[in-house]
């Protein structure tokens, strides 16, 4: 592990891309077999493959009570160090390299910042070590295991075991490059290494592959969560229709829950954006896709659904983070989902495919997988089901396109889903096939009552802003939102200046300021919500720009907000509940 952080030492230090895939693929070449894997896993900036789903459950205030009783100090040195870095790993290098020593844990060496421990931790034992700490029950346990790590490590190990711990890895190294680096080492097509990564979601697998000259053997498997085909940006009409065009597919951009759902016989199993296995929170669905006539993987959106309309997100948000919803919260707010994509069928519904036998669709044009997911005849709610289908409209002009966009808008909805017909499905891309058309629903004044320190390269500046606007009936200022700051550097650093000068009062890395600073902030959606003060909650926030030609007197007010908040509220949901007619028009 002592070398691994040395090469990752080293790759932060190079801002060549070449010269950081050289670096690498150098390194992972002559690993050991059993380290290969572990090391590029690692470099994902993982301590597990993503799309193994475990997680460490290590929390902050275990590993710092780890780091603290080993280096002999106090929580609030490092809470210190971690304000200086705002890095986790680099603020337990510190204490530790300036701990005199173990304060109740014997180290086996007594170690100086420079000389690793005679029993440093190896790969091997860096991934028992994280595997262990998942099987541990309760932070005690989880936190004695880490704490056990730690002490054999001297302190740049112990940066890197606490990066790739927290996924924090910082170092400057994309996905892409690690990609690269394998292909280098091993001589393979960089297309081939990308294609096993998308199949694999496993870039340790991956590697192995390479290694082995036989990246053609990866496929995806059932019950392994494929990463989710991802959407780039747009605003302009034109600009998408020449990028995807002549003719492309709109569809309602939900605000839900992306979700995949695998299904093999009686096993349903739904997967979160970030590969966690979600089915426990979502029985109903789960129950709702058994006893079908298809075997796949599909691509969707969960929804809460009621009374023959879409329920707010705010109100799917009281479904997540239960393991196992009451019958009480699922009757209030029932889960529903709306099926866009099919990524992989066993299903012999089309005479095509022998049961049992998974066949990735991933590669067929987005209009086939269509037709694929239309033949699955999945059960909708219209017709007693738990499923919908996405509602598509195909367009293929300016006027068409911005007319969806501003039909789906009144429905508020953040705004469409521009998908190419022809394209494929790739998993883990912010491709070009799909595009996210979104504008700011409105902007609005607001005063600065809080500010916090950024992270990465904000760190060390007050970026993170938190704002109000007035309650006019008491004359007080209520929050509306939070924000990392949309001003430039120069903008920033005068405004840090002018924020630690204005501090009312300080807790850990928040303070709250005079409500002086007048920011225009920029939102997608606007919902009523008891998150903040004023009753309502923008998504997507953003600081446009500092009106400093403003006073506090004439930011907005909560009534002024209530009436977007209304002029949104109108119009069913959009999307295809039951088999009347075709999904498709246009
Ligand atoms: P964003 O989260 O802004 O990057 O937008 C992409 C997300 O939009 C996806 O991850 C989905 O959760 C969501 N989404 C909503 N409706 C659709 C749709 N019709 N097709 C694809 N993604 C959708």
């Amino acid at each position: 592990m002592r070398r691994w952080s040395e090469v990752a030492e080293h790759l932060a230090a190079t801002t060549r891309t070449s010269e950081k895939t050289r670096l690498l693929a150098d390194y992972l070449r002559p690993l050991p077999p059993g380290e290969l894997p572990i090391a590029a896993v690692f470099f994902a900036g993982r301590p597990f493959a993503q799309q193994d789903g475990r997680t460490t459950g290590l929390g902050w205030a275990t590993i710092a009570q780890a780091v603290t009783q080993l280096a002999g100090t106090t929580a609030g040195a490092l809470s210190e160090a971690y304000d200086r870095s705002s890095d986790l790993g680099i603020a337990v290098a510190a204490v530790l390299g300036r701990s005199t020593g173990p304060a109740t844990l014997p180290r086996t060496t007594g170690p100086t910042p420079i000389e690793p421990p005679a029993d440093a931790p190896s790969l091997l034992d860096v991934a028992a070590a994280y595997a262990a700490i998942e099987q541990a029950a309760g932070p005690v346990a989880k936190g004695a295991l880490f704490a056990r790590l730690l002490a054999r490590c001297d302190p740049m190990t112990a940066k890197y075991v606490v990066k790739v711990l927290t996924g924090e890895l910082r170092i400057g190294l994309r996905e892409g490059l690690l990609e690269a680096a394998v292909a280098e080492a091993f001589d393979q097509p960089l297309s081939a290494v990308q294609r096993a990564g998308m199949l694999t979601g496993d870039v340790g697998a991956t590697a192995q592959l390479a290694r082995d000259d036989e990246l053609a053997t990866a496929t995806l498997r059932l019950f392994q969560p494929l990463r989710f085909m991802l959407a780039s940006p747009a605003e302009d009409a034109v600009e998408i229709l020449q990028r995807l065009g002549p003719v492309v597919w709109v569809e309602d951009k939900y605000d839900g829950i992306r979700a995949q759902l695998h299904r093999v016989g009686d096993r349903v199993r739904l997967y979160s954006r970030d590969l966690h296995d979600v089915s426990g929170q979502f029985p109903e669905v789960v129950a709702g896709a058994t006893g079908l006539s298809w075997d796949g993987i599909l691509d969707g959106e969960l929804l809460a659904y009621r009374d023959g309309a879409v329920l707010p997100f705010v109100a799917l948000q009281r479904r997540l983070g239960r393991k196992a919803p009451s019958a009480a919260i699922q009757a209030e707010v029932p889960v529903i989902f709306v099926a866009f994509d099919v990524l992989a069928l066993a299903s012999a519904a089309e005479g095509l495919v022998r049961p049992g036998v998974l066949l990735p669709q991933l590669d067929r044009p987005l209009a086939e997988r269509r037709q694929l997911l239309e033949a699955l005849q999945l059960p909708l709610i219209g017709q007693g089901g738990l499923f919908g289908l996405s509602h598509l409209v195909s367009v293929d002009s300016i006027e068409s396109l911005e007319q969806a966009y501003a039909a789906a808008r009144a429905r508020n909805n953040e705004g469409l889903m521009v998908k190419d017909p022809a394209s494929p499905y790739s998993p883990g891309r912010r491709g070009l096939g799909w595009l996210k058309m979104k504008r700011a629903l409105a902007t609005i004044e607001c005063v600065v009552i809080g500010v916090e320190g950024g992270h990465g390269k904000r760190h060390g500046v007050l970026s993170d802003y938190t704002f109000a606007v007035r309650d006019e009936t008491s004359g007080t200022l209520v929050t509306i939102g939070k924000a990392y700051s949309g001003l430039t550097d120069a903008e920033i650093a005068e405004m840090t200046g002018w924020f630690e000068a204005h501090t009312v009062a300080q807790y850990g890395r928040y303070r709250t300021v005079e409500p002086t600073v007048v920011v225009e902030v920029a939102f997608d959606v606007i919902v009523r919500s008891n998150r903040h003060r004023s009753g309502f909650s923008l998504r997507f926030p953003r600081i446009v720009r500092l009106r400093p030609d403003k006073t506090p007197d004439e930011i907005d007010s909560v009534a002024t907000v209530e009436a977007i908040w209304r002029g949104r509220q109108h119009g069913p949901e959009h999307l295809v509940t039951a088999r009347a007619g075709n999904a498709l028009e246009g």
